[in-house]
């Protein structure tokens, strides 16, 4: 098989055989060809994109790069929930110890923050001592044990993936849905699931900002995962607003464990409940909505949720002690309504970029993240404001990025005559 071949049938758009799909990216694995030919089929790729089965196969091939959980208790239903990527979305945090307290199996490999958007994992280890990075039979072990783990991908798990996602970081060719399918769907596979719930964000803190764009990823990531048996159910959830009181890192962390003591925003609660329906329904414990969401406040509301939380945490060796003292930000300002009018809109990009000016960091500047920070949001979007009212605290331990971060949160928000409101959900 010649991989030229197979790059140039790509850059003529027409569709690669499975075979050829396999050959080219199991040879770049092993060091056979260089970058360069990967970036020229990624380019090729995101250009043309890939039919359906194609995008099945090429996932398939990511999957079968590496290793592959199986648990061994059939009659626990295993099953995980990713989310698109959103600022303030710290639902899997809280939905995750939710259906481990119901009785369903989550192994959670989970991401670092990507763009302005905020990474499960960098939140989590800003709780200390806390491990993100075990070898994959103690994250199946404490699965098993605990009925959920939270980790960090391997390099074990679909390496295929690792290299081709670090060119693709590289040549903006992030944005291909084929490309994100095999990307996503190939490690939670891996991940041994029955079930999967996938929150597709959609508005302007989102990477899809209208539905017509969520709706063609969430048909094909549905299309894979029911290739590959996985009971998959897509929730359009929206991000014209961050989501909940805080983004940031420590401070979701707090905000996720007064959810589960049962003080979380309506927001969050509703995202959290909506994707728990969906896993809960699957799993056969009911097939009623309401239920489904009595269930989870049930849960919630007897202490079992936070139990998890705390069980999870222990197991990777966390410590949840004096946490009124630690990650305590030194600086911190407000920002307040020049005028007095509603809160009209709120740009979500620009304040997720606030976040890693403040120090929430990125995947590739990961040690200069300052667990302190974030932003509280005092008021959102169709809230009555008059002049000299608090719209945003933020804060930090690094005081030189409080004024630039000061700057961007003044324009992040539209004070105006019009009360609105924004959509939770789409169908
Ligand atoms: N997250 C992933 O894991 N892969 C993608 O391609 C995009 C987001």
């Amino acid at each position: 098989m010649n991989p030229n071949k197979i790059i140039q049938d790509k850059e003529k758009g027409k569709v690669i055989p499975n075979s050829d799909l396999e050959y080219f990216i199991n040879h770049y694995l092993n060091g056979d060809f260089d970058d360069q030919s990967m970036i020229s089929f990624l380019k090729a790729v995101h250009k043309h994109g890939m039919t359906d089965d194609e995008t099945i196969a090429f996932t398939k091939v990511m999957l079968d790069s590496g290793e592959k959980i199986k648990f061994s208790n059939s009659d626990i239903y295993v099953a995980d929930k990713h989310s698109t990527g959103g600022v303030g979305d710290k639902v899997s945090l809280i939905l995750g110890p939710i259906m481990a307290a119901a009785g369903l199996a989550i192994p959670m490999l989970a991401g670092r923050g990507l763009g302005h958007t905020g990474g499960t994992i960098d939140k989590l280890e800003s709780i200390p001592n806390f491990k993100t990075d075990l070898p994959i039979n103690e994250f199946k072990n404490n699965v098993e044990k605990t009925g959920i783990c939270i980790m960090s991908q391997t390099k074990s798990i679909c390496p295929a993936d690792r290299k081709m996602y670090e060119l693709r970081h590289l040549t903006e060719t992030i944005d291909s849905v084929p490309l994100i399918c095999g990307s996503i769907m190939s490690k939670k596979i891996a991940e041994g699931i029955n079930g999967l719930v996938l929150d597709i964000k959609v508005g302007n803190g989102a990477f899809m900002k209208n539905l017509d764009q969520a709706k063609i990823l969430g048909k094909a990531l549905k299309n894979v995962g029911d290739s590959f048996k996985i009971k998959t159910d897509i929730v359009y959830s929206g991000m014209e607003q961050p989501l909940g009181k805080y983004a940031g890192m420590w401070c979701e962390v707090e905000e996720s464990m007064a959810a589960l003591m049962g003080n979380g925003s309506k927001d969050l609660m509703d995202v959290v409940f909506e994707l728990g329906s969906k896993l809960i329904i699957q799993s056969g414990i009911t097939n009623d909505q309401t239920t489904a969401i009595s269930i989870q406040e049930n849960l919630i509301n007897t202490g079992k949720a936070y139990e998890k939380f705390e069980k999870m945490i222990d197991s990777q060796e966390g410590h949840l002690e004096n946490i009124d003292k630690i990650n305590r930000p030194l600086f911190e300002k407000t920002i307040s309504a020049k005028e007095n009018g509603y809160i009209e809109s709120m740009n979500t990009l620009k304040i997720g970029w606030t976040t890693v000016e403040l120090g929430c960091g990125q995947q590739s500047n990961l040690k200069q993240i300052d667990h302190t920070a974030g932003i509280e949001f005092i008021s959102k979007v169709g809230v009555e404001l008059k002049k000299g009212d608090p719209i945003f605290r933020f804060f930090n331990s690094n005081k030189d990025k409080l004024n630039t971060a000061e700057k961007m949160l003044n324009e992040s928000v539209k004070i105006g005559e019009d009360k609105n409101y924004t959509k939770l959900f789409y169908q």
